[in-house]
């Protein structure tokens, strides 16, 4: 072990969650070695032995749900309402992966003598971001285990409570020693992990940084399964038809959620020019409404950023808006210390989208607006992006939104909802630099197993099946 991870509230310095020790590249070493050990009982136990207990897993989360949640609220700061959705969805999870995610991998007989299989891969690395710590790696562990795999959980370095909690939920639940290794640390940690030779596949949520640093690891080793999803800078376009306070509602909420720190968070809104005005001024007041307080307060629906150091990036960022001509409508600066902060608007004249600003992920409540003439100017501003994660069409003619589906380049593309939130029972994922074409959701057990394809005969030797040329046995 090298070091240890000392979990502070970022709203509450008094809070302390615990001292969790860093594992090094040997503590990895050995977790990856339990779980390896762990991985042929596991496999062979069969599917019913597996699923009971992840039903039991599932039975405890919904009990225990009330405590994660005020957890989370207090390690990475996300408000009551949002943390108690969040632990709402780890018994989700497993309902959803046991009834129909698994038809995904189900065996494939097209004809007669033809058959397909899927088969766990063997051990995984499931990595965590800190904004969903328990969710998003519930994501990925639960249709691992489903499917036969072991894993080695890198829960994230500003939540390795939660993971801690998680992992204990696992041991409680009757998980056999081994099936689930947590290893805390940071990005030490994780790229032991990655490099591990032993580990056969890296299943990733976080940032296109640490995605794309997954990639350059593993280059010499192509054979190991990556599945990443990463950030967003997802769209909200605004028709002259459509009803205002349903896109202002569903933009506000997409801008504002988890403090603007979700993969699908709103960053940018293209708006019909007729109803630029209109539409501004009632986001403007909805805005400036939206209440920021201490997380476990009954009513309070944005708590602080995770930490002072994204605190502070973000007010950089945030003051680079004008460099690319950016009017700033909107800066709401609670009078709570840092890491609070409020909600951000800024209005563009046209749809170039040139600056860092216009283009990164920022992680924050803070959207762009721009003017837009029609739809087709929209989709290409929307899609003038380098990522490909979330956009929603807001209008009352569904046709509108028909021609979105499928020129709009995202993975999720909706229909007057907002860009956050998303139905467990679809694939999740995005192109461009928001991952890489392994979407989880639904579709995640896949991207946990391997396929065999079988030809298969029970009948005897038929002379008259031989080629010309090939003697008879
Ligand atoms: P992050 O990329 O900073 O960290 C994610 C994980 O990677 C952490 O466990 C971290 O310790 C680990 N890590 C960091 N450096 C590493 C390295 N060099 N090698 C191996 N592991 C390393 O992400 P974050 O800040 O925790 O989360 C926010 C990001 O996650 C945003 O970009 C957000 O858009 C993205 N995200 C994506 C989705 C999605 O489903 N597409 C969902 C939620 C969050």
């Amino acid at each position: 072990m090298s070091g240890a991870l000392r979990s502070v509230s970022p709203w509450d310095p008094a809070d302390e969650l615990g001292v969790f020790p860093s594992a090094d590249a040997h503590a990895v070493d050995e977790a990856v070695g339990r779980a390896r050990k762990a991985f042929p009982a596991w496999r062979e136990a069969g599917f019913e032995a597996r699923a009971a207990v992840l039903r039991r897993f599932a039975d405890r989360a919904r009990e225990r749900a009330p405590e994660l949640a005020e957890l989370v609220a207090r390690e990475v700061g996300k408000a009551l309402w949002d943390a108690r959705a969040e632990a709402g969805l780890l018994a989700t999870k497993v309902d959803v992966t046991l009834d129909e995610g698994l038809r995904g991998v189900a065996p494939l007989e097209p004809a007669a003598g033809q058959r397909a299989t899927y088969h766990p891969r063997g051990v995984l690395a499931v990595y965590g971001p800190f904004n969903f710590p328990a969710h998003l790696p519930n994501g990925h562990i639960v249709p691992a285990l489903a499917t036969g795999n072991t894993v080695v959980f890198k829960p994230s370095e500003l939540a390795p409570a939660v993971g801690a909690w998680m992992a204990r939920l696992w041991r409680e639940a009757g998980l056999p020693v081994g099936v689930l290794e947590v290893v805390q640390g940071g990005a030490e940690t994780g790229r032991a992990l990655a490099a591990h030779e032993d580990v056969d596949g890296l299943l990733f949520t976080g940032s296109y940084a640490v995605g794309r640093a997954l990639r350059e690891a593993t280059l010499d080793q192509p054979h190991k399964l990556l599945a990443l999803e990463l950030g967003g800078s997802s769209a909200v376009v605004v028709l002259a038809d459509a009803d205002l306070d349903l896109a202002v509602a569903e933009s506000a909420f997409s801008i504002c959620a988890t403090t603007g720190q979700r993969c699908t968070s709103a960053r940018r809104l293209f708006v019909e020019r007729s109803v630029l005005e209109p539409f501004t001024e009632k986001l403007v007041g909805v805005l400036r409404g939206v209440s920021i307080g201490a997380p476990l307060d009954e009513g309070v629906f944005m708590g602080p950023l995770v930490s002072q150091q994204a605190f502070e990036r973000v007010a950089r960022e945030r003051a680079r808006a004008a460099e690319p001509g950016g009017e700033r409508l909107l800066l709401v600066e609670p009078d709570l210390p840092s890491p609070y902060t409020g909600a951000g608007l800024v209005r563009f004249a046209s749809t170039r989208q040139e600056h860092p600003y216009q283009r990164e992920e920022l992680f924050a409540p803070e959207a762009a607006l721009y003017p837009v003439d029609d739809l087709d100017e929209a989709i290409a501003a929307v899609n003038d992006s380098d990522y490909g994660l979330a956009a929603s069409v807001m209008t009352r003619d569904r046709r509108h939104y028909d021609h979105c589906v499928g020129r709009v380049r995202t993975g999720i593309l909706n229909w007057n909802k907002g860009t956050v939130g998303a139905s467990g029972r679809l694939p999740f994922g995005g192109i461009g630099k928001s991952g890489n074409d392994r979407p989880a959701g639904i579709s995640a057990a896949l991207y946990c197993t391997f396929v065999q394809s079988h030809l298969e005969s029970d009948a005897g030797f038929d002379p008259a099946s031989l080629p010309p040329g090939m003697p008879r046995p």
